[in-house]
């Protein structure tokens, strides 16, 4: 990619054109650091099932569609579709029914990783060959077809009334942008000395709360499109308690503390200047209860089933809390697997080498606060069409 130049800004290009979490299979990838998010996920299963039991059942003939949006490359997502898959076979089953035939869709920006996501994709099942009961009873097969579909959420991404059921996990805090008051020093929203939203100043918490607002009505424009009558939608994203923006709780914590002194050093060393740090900002929002119903009632296209916000836990996956290097490595690790690819767009890969060394460093000698203190919660959607 010839975008990894240390005068590149990153705010200047399409967010959605470089954005991803980090590919491949390494320490540092996301599929080797989502276990927290594996973790979250099947906590919320009951959540998801009473989404599922609320959808309207279609004629066997026609195929069943179910969609996962910002689904990454990792298992998480194969994981969500086939208990989406196994659950709605369930209920045609419980109804004495035939099943239909299913397919899956799995969507993320175009610079997500697919090659390693469809890799480990079981294979298909002897579709049409033995019957779906052997198809279900094979566990490490897959009983349906599957495509990759790159583009943003925040824009149209399938056929109009085509989608049974819409999934979407810890991917919709991530805005279509940072906002552009945010990156200009003209702007009194101008994020001076930080480089995310907690304990910035109200006026760049009220430019990144109407990106969040103006991104999510776009999304559920687009998606009320898409979507079959009938349908349902489950939405988990990262969410806050407070009601002041400023103060971020686990995500604050995870990208307003030791990542934020990781760049201050930087800057302090001489090894970037300050408007280079200022000129960085993680284009994510955890948005408070409220900061989610505004929206989903003001577009007025889906009926709320249930709207909540839900303890998720630690994103820290540790084997020894008690060791403090192993905790300040899964900082660093996860603060990289999500944010590495912006980092290294905008200081380059040897800068981003030191940037979370000092992630590292700096997590090692809190390990214990971090532990006690780094939880997020996440606002949990069930919406059908109105
Ligand atoms: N759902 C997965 C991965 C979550 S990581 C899991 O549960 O583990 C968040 C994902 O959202 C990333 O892969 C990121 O690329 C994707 N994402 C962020 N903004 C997006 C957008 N505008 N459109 C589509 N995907 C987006």
């Amino acid at each position: 990619m010839a975008l990894k130049g240390d005068n590149v800004v990153v705010s200047n290009m399409k967010l959605e054109r470089i954005f991803s979490m980090k590919g491949g299979k390494g320490e540092t990838s996301y599929a080797n650091n989502s276990q927290a998010q594996a973790r979250h996920a099947r906590s919320m299963l009951h959540l998801l099932e009473e989404t599922l039991d609320g959808v309207q059942l279609n004629s066997p003939e026609v195929p069943f569609v179910v969609v996962d949006l910002g689904c990454s490359s990792g298992n998480n997502t194969i994981y969500v579709v086939n208990v989406i898959i196994k659950h709605m076979t369930k209920r045609y089953e419980a109804l004495g029914q035939e099943p239909p035939e299913f397919s899956a869709f799995f969507s993320d920006l175009p610079s997500n990783d697919f090659n390693t996501l469809f890799q480990l994709l079981p294979p298909l099942a002897n579709y049409g060959g033995g019957s779906m009961e052997e198809c279900l009873a094979a566990d490490n097969h897959r009983s349906y077809f599957v495509a990759g579909v790159p583009g943003s959420f925040y824009q149209r991404l399938f056929p109009a009334k085509s989608i049974d059921v819409f999934h979407s996990a810890f991917s919709l805090h991530w805005l279509s942008q940072v906002p552009e008051s945010v990156l200009d020093k003209r702007s009194t929203a101008y994020n001076k000395g930080r480089v995310f939203i907690h304990g910035a100043s109200e006026s760049t918490a009220n430019a990144y709360k109407k990106q969040f607002q103006t991104d999510l009505a776009v999304f559920l424009r687009s998606r009320s499109q898409e979507m079959k009558r009938g349908g349902s939608m489950f939405l988990v994203c990262l969410g806050r308690t407070s009601v002041d923006p400023t103060d971020h709780g686990g995500a604050g914590l995870l990208f307003g503390t030791h990542f934020q002194d990781a760049w201050d050093d930087l800057v302090q060393e001489g090894l970037i200047s300050a408007e280079k740090r200022d000129n960085f900002n993680i284009p994510v929002y955890a948005p408070s209860l409220q900061d989610f119903k505004e929206v989903v009632e003001a577009d007025g296209s889906f009926v709320v089933n249930k709207l909540q916000v839900f303890k998720g836990g630690s994103p820290l996956v540790v084997n020894q809390p008690d060791d403090a290097a192993e905790v300040g490595r899964a900082l660093a690790n996860s603060c990289r697997s999500v944010s590495g690819v912006l980092v290294d767009a905008h200081i380059g890969d040897k800068l981003s080498e030191e940037l979370f060394s000092r992630v590292e460093r700096r997590g090692t000698s809190h390990a214990k606060v971090l532990l006690e203190q780094l939880q997020f919660f996440h606002i949990v959607a069930s919406l059908s069409l109105a």
